[in-house]
């Protein structure tokens, strides 16, 4: 008997990215995510973390060879609509995913979320690999998604209001991306600005600053949640205003866990 499904899965997403042990960002944010969208997730781990809501305490790269493995195989077999990409930890990983993204999943929308420094200041990318994951990944990618300080490591532009953030995303997508959000949250104003550049130009997306600690994994959850939207189908601009909604219904309604900066609730 068929069994009726009142959401059934749609959209196969692949997602190349480090494990958060403390369960609010990365890998573990990625699949709550793509889960509660209704996609299915499946998972390259890139690199492991010991790390809780106050900070990361260690980082294990996973073996380069092995993480192109990990996407070879389910390419091979079960396929993918889209591929979101968070932490890579080194250029050595950065290449090994560019070479088996190329092998298998040209054709694949690939969402890279440029992963470079946690909230509490720990490197999740070695700083000389910024420029590798520009020049192999940015080209690749049908969306980037950097944060301020990451639009900043990559352009060399301070950023500092909304004239910046036009100037660094208009750099950015000359990196060869054929989309760019850039995340406004890390300026101090109460109303924000996240802005999408993308063939069709410019689209500012407006939002509320919520007050709260709890933001642990943001980023990665914005990108895992384009991805689902891209792989079931929605165009770049419906998947990010669906993504951004998800994200801040996450946020307010965190279940404060932890000592630090607490995870999201990803299941609302
Ligand atoms: N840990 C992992 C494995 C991540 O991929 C990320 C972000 O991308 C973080 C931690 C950082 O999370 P946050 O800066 O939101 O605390």
């Amino acid at each position: 008997a068929k069994h009726e499904q009142p959401h059934p899965i749609h959209g196969r997403v692949l997602i190349v990215a480090g494990s958060d042990s403390g369960g609010g960002a990365g890998i573990q944010a990625d699949i709550k995510t793509v889960s509660a969208l209704n996609g299915y997730a499946m998972t390259a781990i890139a690199a492991l973390t010991a790390q809780n809501t106050t900070g990361v305490f260690g980082v294990v790269p996973v073996d380069p060879a092995f993480v192109a493995q990990q996407m070879t195989v389910v390419l091979e077999d079960i396929g993918a609509d889209a591929i979101k990409i968070g932490m890579l930890a080194n250029a050595a990983v950065i290449e090994a995913v560019a070479g088996a993204y190329e092998e298998r999943a040209v054709n694949v929308p690939l969402v890279v979320d440029p992963v470079m420094v946690a909230k509490s200041g720990h490197f999740l990318l070695e700083p000389d690999a910024v420029l590798t994951l520009r020049k192999r990944l940015l080209p690749l990618a049908e969306v980037v998604t950097p944060n301020l300080p990451e639009a900043e490591a990559l352009t060399g532009i301070p950023v500092r209001n909304l004239d910046d953030m036009r100037r660094a995303a208009e750099m950015i997508r000359t990196f060869g991306p054929k989309a760019v959000l850039l995340k406004g949250g890390h300026l101090e104003d109460e109303q924000l600005y996240d802005l999408l550049l993308t063939e069709d130009g410019e689209e500012l997306f407006e939002g509320r600053r919520v007050h709260t600690p709890h933001t642990h994994g943001t980023g990665c959850t914005m990108s895992s949640a384009i991805a689902t939207g891209i792989a079931q189908g929605q165009s770049v601009r419906d998947a990010v205003a669906r993504a951004r909604a998800y994200v801040e219904k996450a946020i307010l309604t965190a279940p404060g866990f932890g000592h630090g900066h607490g995870p999201l609730n990803h299941l609302h």
